[in-house]
């Protein structure tokens, strides 16, 4: 994007732009500039510092202020010859300057540099995006990890105390897994537990959070669910879990899930965590195929 009010300049930077293939956006002043850059933000801004209405600082500040704009590379074009400028400019986050009047072959190196820059800084960005996406996802089965679990249970946890909503959590375990990596080995129990992970997730609503607590251990956050609303859902995963047999190459492997369910706030997501765990054990000392919910017990 070129940003001067100067329609000469505009027209020499763009021609300049244009014999090398770049795409050129033009602003005549600094709100259009915003507004353009909001709309379809460019890879890089060729920014003039005195412009009516917004100057280039207030440009600069504006998109620093932005968080999907603030990493866009700024080139002030400055007409003065003063380096206070440069400096405060530099100092407020451009990426460089240049100065008029310039040669082309400068424009380039200077634009081609903020483009790298760019294209690095891109590249480091999404990096980090997959990196954090993996750090919080069960390789297995896809769903989210403990990690991410705790973070997500410690904010929503807070989210409702503050607003005084329900808030609820679903320990789930597959019954006997053992048995089914004993009997057909443990790509079975893998292929089990990716089914499981793929039935649950269909059995939620949009607000919940499910993911892997470990083994064979399934935690879900009901954020703004009361006691009811709960055990409404953990007693369907069970009952259609049951229902429905796996099936793993010849065998057909009827799968039964315990549960234990809670519903704060409570004091805190710890006490929470611990309150399932117990009922999730009351279901399995109850004999398994079972929610347990406060008093209640249902199941098969
Ligand atoms: P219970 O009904 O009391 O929960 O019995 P269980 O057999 O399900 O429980 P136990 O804790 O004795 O055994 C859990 C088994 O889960 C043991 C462990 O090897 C298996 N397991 C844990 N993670 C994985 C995994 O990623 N893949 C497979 N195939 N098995 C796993
Ligand atoms: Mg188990
Ligand atoms: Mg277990």
């Amino acid at each position: 994007m070129i940003a001067d009010d100067s329609l000469l300049i505009r027209a020499v930077v763009q021609a300049a732009l244009e014999a090398e293939g770049y795409q050129v956006m033009l602003a005549e002043d600094g709100r259009t500039a915003l507004q353009q850059c909001q709309s379809r933000p460019p890879d890089v801004i060729l920014l003039d510092i005195v412009m009516p209405g917004l100057d280039g600082y207030q440009v600069l500040a504006e998109l620093k202020n932005d968080p999907a704009l603030s990493h866009i590379p700024v080139v002030f074009l400055t007409g003065r010859t003063g380096m206070a400028d440069v400096v405060a400019g530099l100092r407020a986050g451009a990426h460089d300057y240049l100065k008029k009047p310039f040669e082309p072959e400068e424009l380039l190196a200077r634009v081609g540099s903020a483009l790298h820059v760019k294209q690095l800084q891109d590249h480091l960005r999404d990096r980090n995006a997959a990196l954090d996406r993996i750090s919080r996802t069960d390789a297995l089965t896809g769903l989210y990890n403990r990690r991410h679990l705790n973070e997500v249970l410690a904010l929503r946890y807070a989210d409702a105390r503050r607003h005084g909503d329900p808030f609820s959590v679903l320990l789930l375990d597959i019954d006997r897994f053992k048995r089914v990596n004993d009997t057909y080995g443990h790509p079975t129990g893998d292929l089990v537990l990716c089914e499981f992970a793929r039935r649950l997730k269909h059995e939620l609503r949009a607000g919940d959070i499910a993911g892997r607590w470990g083994g064979e251990e399934f935690l879900v956050i009901l954020p703004r669910t009361g006691a009811s609303g709960v055990l409404e859902v953990a007693e369907r995963i069970r009952a259609a879990t049951a229902a429905t047999p796996i099936i793993a190459g010849e065998a057909h492997l009827t799968v039964t899930v315990s549960g234990g369910c809670c519903s704060g706030p409570g004091d805190s997501p710890e006490d929470l965590l611990r309150c399932v765990d117990t009922r999730l054990y009351q279901a399995k000392a109850g004999g398994r195929n079972l929610i347990v919910a406060a008093d209640v017990k249902v199941g098969g």
